[in-house]
C-alpha cells in the first residue's frame, strides 16, 4: 500500500506488488511464528483504512508504504510459540493478517492477531469460508440482524447489496427466522441468485425504478432495513419504512469512494416514524462475544445444507489490487477472496 487514493484506488499505484525475501530456515526468536498465507479476504472496509493516518476511525489507517493487512487464513510452517503448532491453520483476525506470501509474525502480535481454526479438511468446508461465511462477514450478518434488527416473524426485511458477502447470509437467516425478505443487487445474475436462495422478492437497483419496486415488493412497508449502501438508497428506504422500524447500519459503500457525499433529504422520518438507526462495528468486543456461538451454529447450517454461500475467488496474490477495486465497483459476485496458494 502506498498512499490514499482521491476516489477509487488505482490498481498498481495505490496497492502494488513488491518483492522481498524471507529466510524460512533462520531460527525463530521465542514467541514468533512463520506463516504461509493461503487465503486473503478483500473487503469494502479496507477503503476506509486508506486515509490520512491523522484521521481517527474504528480501524487504524494503513501506514504508507507498508504491507497491506486484512483478514487471512495461513498455515503455521514453523513455531516457537506454545499457542501455535506447525500445521495449524490460523485466522488472521479482523484486519490483522498480512497480505504477503509468507509472514514472520512476532510473538505478542501473533498472540493478539491469530486464532487457530479447525482444519476444514475434517469437515469438508472450503478454507475460504473462514474469511467469509464463517468469518467477519458472516458474523456481521448474524449479529447485525439478530441483535440490532430485533426481528419478529412475519416482518418485512429489506437488504441492499444483498448478494454480497454479508447480504446473502442476512437474507438466509432472515428466511429462517420467518421474515418476509426482499433484496436488491446490481445485476440480473445476482437477482436470480437471490431468488434461488428463497428471497420473497429481489430486483436490480441499476435497471429498475427503486421506489416502484419497493412499493411492489414490500406492500406492507419495511420493518427492518439491513443497510450496506447509503446515499440515495437510504433515502428511498426511509420513504418506505414503517413506524418503529429498525435500520441496521452495517455499511454505506456508495459513499466510500466519493469526495461528494450524498445528502439524504428525508432524515426527519427517523423522528416521525420513531425509527431505530443503529450503526455497529462487528470488531467491537460487545459483538465479537457472539463469534464462538456463531461459528458453531453456522458450521452446522453449512454442513446440513441449510445455507448456501457464493464466492468470487481469484488465484494469485498479484491479483489483489484488482480484486479490491472489483469489490468497490460491484464486480464481485458474493464474497471476494484471493487464493494465494492451494492447500
Ligand atoms: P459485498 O460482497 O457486498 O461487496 C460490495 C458490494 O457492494 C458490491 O458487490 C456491489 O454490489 C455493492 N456496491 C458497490 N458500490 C455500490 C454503490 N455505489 N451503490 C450500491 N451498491 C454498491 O461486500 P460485503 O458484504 O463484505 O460488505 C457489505 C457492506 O457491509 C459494506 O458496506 C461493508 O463496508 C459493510 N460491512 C460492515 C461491517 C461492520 O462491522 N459494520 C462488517 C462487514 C461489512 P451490487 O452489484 O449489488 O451493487
Amino acid at each position: 500500500y502506498t498512499k490514499p487514493p482521491t476516489e477509487f484506488p488505482v490498481v498498481g499505484e495505490t496497492v502494488k506488488i513488491s518483492k522481498s525475501t524471507i529466510d524460512l530456515d533462520a531460527p525463530l526468536p521465542e514467541g514468533d511464528i512463520l506463516l504461509k498465507n493461503l487465503v486473503l479476504s478483500v473487503d469494502p472496509y479496507m477503503r476506509g483504512r486508506m486515509r490520512d493516518p491523522a484521521i481517527d476511525s474504528y480501524a487504524p489507517a494503513f501506514e504508507y508504504d507498508s504491507v497491506l493487512t486484512g483478514d487471512t487464513v495461513g498455515l503455521v510452517i514453523k513455531s516457537n510459540n506454545p499457542k501455535f503448532s506447525q500445521g495449524d491453520l490460523v485466522y488472521g483476525r479482523t484486519s490483522l493478517g498480512y497480505f504477503e506470501e509468507y509472514s514472520h509474525v512476532k510473538g505478542s502480535y501473533a498472540d493478539e492477531s491469530y486464532v487457530v481454526r479447525n482444519d476444514p479438511k475434517t469437515n469438508g468446508l472450503p478454507l475460504s469460508y473462514y474469511v467469509g461465511v464463517l468469518g467477519m462477514p458472516g458474523l456481521s450478518a448474524y449479529v447485525g440482524l439478530k441483535k440490532y434488527g430485533r426481528p419478529k416473524s412475519g416482518e418485512t426485511l429489506y437488504i441492499s447489496a444483498a448478494s454480497g458477502a454479508v447480504g446473502q447470509i442476512v437474507g438466509q437467516i432472515g428466511k429462517a427466522l420467518g421474515l418476509y425478505v426482499v433484496g436488491s443487487a446490481g445485476s440480473d445474475d445476482k437477482v436470480e441468485y437471490l431468488k434461488e436462495l428463497g428471497f420473497d422478492g429481489a430486483f436490480n437497483y441499476k435497471t429498475e425504478n427503486i421506489d416502484a419496486k419497493l412499493t411492489e415488493l414490500c406492500p406492507k412497508g419495511i420493518d427492518i432495513y439491513f443497510e450496506s449502501v447509503g446515499g440515495s438508497m437510504l433515502e428511498h428506504v426511509l420513504n418506505h419504512a414503517n413506524n418503529f422500524g429498525r435500520i441496521i447500519a452495517c455499511g454505506m459503500i456508495s459513499q466510500y469512494n466519493t469526495q461528494n457525499p450524498y445528502g439524504v433529504r428525508n432524515l426527519l422520518y427517523i423522528v416521525t416514524k420513531r425509527l431505530a438507526f443503529d450503526g455497529f462495528i462487528i470488531m467491537d468486543k460487545e459483538n465479537m462475544v457472539y463469534e464462538e456461538e456463531f461459528i458453531k451454529t453456522c458450521t452446522q447450517w453449512l454442513l446440513e445444507g441449510k445455507i448456501k454461500y457464493r464466492e468470487t475467488i481469484v488465484d494469485g496474490i498479484e491479483n489483489t489490487p484488482q480484486a479490491l477495486l472489483d469489490v468497490l465497483k460491484g464486480r464481485n459476485f458474493g464474497k471476494q477472496v484471493v487464493q494465494v496458494t492451494s492447500f
